[in-house]
């Protein structure tokens, strides 16, 4: 893996020689930075690691800002609030799974309303 991160490094080096202020650019996408760790660390995405290891679930990340926001997961905050019954979530995606119930609930009473004014 390492050797991948040299070639396409190499690669990048050639084309920015000049200037003071270098930029280094991935030659896979437009992504370029003042840093060659960001550029690096940038990279990962393309090539698949994930350097970035949850140490509680062992899930991977490849951005240790991903980790970060995951391991509210594991710290017991719930930072996203049902807004209808003030349920507390982790994740914004649970909450939207949950909002889901509502509206499922809201359609079946919707649809007993209606079978009553059949009957
Ligand atoms: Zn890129
Ligand atoms: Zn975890
Ligand atoms: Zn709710």
């Amino acid at each position: 893996m390492k050797k991948i991160l040299e070639h396409i490094l190499s690669v990048r080096d050639d084309s920015c020689e000049s200037g003071v202020n270098k930029r280094y650019q991935c030659s896979i996408c437009v992504f370029s930075s003042l840093k060659l760790s960001n550029v690096k660390r940038h990279i990962l995405t393309h090539t698949g690691v994930q350097p970035f290891r949850c140490l509680i679930c062992e899930r991977r990340f490849t951005q240790k800002t991903s980790l970060i926001s995951h391991m509210v997961v594991h710290s017991g905050e719930r930072p996203f609030i049902c807004s209808v019954c003030d349920k507390a979530f982790t994740q914004k995606g649970t909450l939207n799974r949950h909002m889901l119930a509502h509206c499922g609930n809201l359609e079946i009473s919707k649809k007993k309303t209606k079978r009553e004014h059949i009957y």
